[in-house]
């Protein structure tokens, strides 16, 4: 059975303006001070002038007033995060946080689905106000083991939710994960061949590059408290791929960590079945398009993690019962309950 995870950022309850950063208030503190300061010699400037101009001195007074107010706010608020060691504090819904959509920063809930891909379904579903979907394969995957109670579960979810421990976790309960690496190579960014173009040859511990040189073991050393495999070819010097591979005077090296092992696995998992993704896409997004549709204004009505919560409950519930409506008939389902 294939369940297919995601996750999509929904608007909190609270606006940008009533949400704050540690260095977004530093930058406000800056700029209030500039400006106050820069009106006061203005109106000191005024002062010295013989013709009193009294509408334009009242406007600049009442506004470093109101500066200055939102000033001692601003100052508050950060002497009270630096205190608590809050990095981030939102006003209206404090539990809302602050998370990238798009291209821009919404103040927002993270809400995620595992949906079943044959019925199309939501078999679990939670909210979160973690910015990130990493921490959440497992979560998902066991919620949704849990409810089905089904052994060989397979999960499939796009690259956001790579993460090794994530995917041990999934493994260790008997659920398959299908997870695509992310490429955050330093060689990707300067054009150059990436891991991902070296094939790993495990009968003779090997990596075959895109010239079709074998890399060999070379030395294994401790980073970060884990071991670390390097491996090289001696056929760098002199091969004409060379300007595309590495900009590394000894050649190219290729480093392999413990970890890799289960990242690897995945790879190859999906390599054997290249729809994975196909089948995640045409399973789980439409559901929060759909759901978002229904929304106007796209934002939760609720404050608090728990209300939203129970918000989302209800919007699955919704989503679930209509899918049902298209599967069955009125009367199966009134007979079915
Ligand atoms: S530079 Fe070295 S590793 Fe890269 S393609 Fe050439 S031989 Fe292979």
């Amino acid at each position: 059975m294939l369940i297919a995870i995601d996750g999509s950022k929904f608007l909190a309850v609270n606006s940008r303006e009533r949400s704050f950063t540690q260095d977004r208030l530093r930058q406000t503190i800056a700029t209030l001070d500039e400006r106050i300061t820069k009106y006061l010699a203005r109106l000191d400037a005024a002062d010295k002038e013989e013709t009193p101009r009294r509408t334009e001195d009242a406007a600049l007074a009442a506004k470093i007033a109101a500066m200055s107010e939102r000033l001692e706010e601003s100052r508050v608020l950060l002497g009270y995060m630096e205190e608590t060691n809050k990095n981030e504090i939102s006003l209206t819904d404090p539990d809302s946080r602050r998370m990238i959509v798009g291209p821009v920063t919404e103040v927002c809930y993270n809400a995620q689905v595992a949906v079943d891909a044959t019925s199309h379904l939501i078999v679990a579903a939670e909210v979160t106000n973690d910015p990130v979907d990493k921490e959440w394969l497992s979560t998902m995957a066991l919620g949704a083991n849990q409810i089905l109670g089904k052994d060989g579960l397979e999960v499939v979810a796009d690259k956001g939710y790579s993460s090794t421990s994530e995917l041990k976790t999934c493994l260790d309960n008997g659920i398959v994960p299908y997870v695509p690496r992310p490429l955050t190579s330093a060689n990707q960014k300067l054009g150059l061949y990436t891991k991902e173009e070296f094939r790993y040859e495990a009968g003779t511990d090997t990596y075959v590059c895109p010239a079709r040189n074998a890399l060999t073991f070379r030395f294994q050393a401790q980073e970060k408290g884990r071991p670390v495999r390097y491996y090289a070819t001696q056929a760098c010097d002199g091969c004409s791929l060379r300007s595309q591979c590495t900009r590394d005077k000894r050649g190219r090296r290729i480093s392999w960590h413990a970890d890799e092992a289960v990242l690897e696995a995945t790879e190859q998992r999906l390599r054997v079945k290249p729809d994975m993704m196909l089948k995640r896409k045409s399973t789980v997004e439409h559901v929060f398009g759909t759901m978002k549709r229904w929304r106007d204004p796209r934002h939760f009505l609720m404050r608090g993690l728990e209300n939203v919560r129970t918000e989302f409950s209800l919007t699955v519930l919704g989503y679930n019962l209509r899918r049902v409506l298209n599967l069955r008939s009125v009367l199966e389902l009134v007979e079915a309950f």
